[in-house]
């Protein structure tokens, strides 16, 4: 599961069970992204921040892990390659690349989309109320398995929580505890500049 995480929150992570319902997942590997290749996934919180917050959220349940590979690699975070570095730890292993319906929507500009869609399904989350239809056509344009996921996910968004912190209204119930405890120790998202909001 691809993201910038920044931060992550609940409906993240009811995406990634009902994901891993659905389509019968062994693990949901979070992967936050180092650098996100498109601008608009400029990130507020650093990496290290973001990775701890994922590590912080997905604690407690066996069939979630999380993965320094676009931390760790450096440079911008190309989703291709880090499905090459996934084949190389799960060898025998489908995968599958779960991200927003949102980020999705761009497929087509990504690098390498024939070889992502060669190494993996890509399964797009939706969030409730939106009309993807696009996202399902993308699959049969490129030659490979995209699904489209439509979630009962509470319709929460990192933009609105980064937010709701920075006006100073909090973020509780939206984002586990321990992950908005780490924010108020790190003093994260108190200010934003426009663009990031
Ligand atoms: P982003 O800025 O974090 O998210 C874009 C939109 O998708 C937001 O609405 C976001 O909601 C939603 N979203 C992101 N991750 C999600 C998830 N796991 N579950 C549900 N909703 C999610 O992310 P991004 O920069 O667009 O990238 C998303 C993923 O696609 C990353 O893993 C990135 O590396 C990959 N990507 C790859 C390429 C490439 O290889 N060239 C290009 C673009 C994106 P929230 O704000 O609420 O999180």
């Amino acid at each position: 599961m691809g993201g910038t995480f920044d931060p992550i929150h609940c409906g993240h992570l009811l995406a990634a069970e009902e994901a891993r319902r659905e389509l019968a997942l062994d693990l949901v590997v979070f992967v936050p992204s180092g650098t996100p290749p498109h601008r608009s996934g400029a990130c507020s919180a650093s990496a290290e921040d973001r990775y701890a917050m994922t590590l912080l959220a997905i604690a407690g349940n066996d069939h979630f892990d999380i993965s320094r590979a676009e931390i760790e690699r450096g440079g911008v975070s190309y989703t291709a390659d880090t499905l090459r570095a996934m084949r190389d730890v799960y060898e025998d292993a489908e995968l599958f690349f779960i991200t927003g319906a949102d980020a999705v929507l761009e497929f087509g500009s990504w690098r390498e989309p024939r070889e992502i869609l060669r190494l993996c399904t890509l399964v797009a989350v939706a969030r409730p109320g939106y009309d993807y239809e696009d996202v399902e056509r993308l699959g049969e344009e490129l030659g490979g398995a995209v699904s489209l996921i439509k979630t009962s996910s509470l319709d929460i968004s990192a933009t609105g929580i980064r937010n709701r912190l920075a006006d100073g209204r909090g973020a509780k119930y939206l984002t586990p505890g321990t992950v908005i405890d780490y924010i108020k120790k790190k003093n994260l998202y108190t200010a934003l500049d426009g663009e990031l909001r």
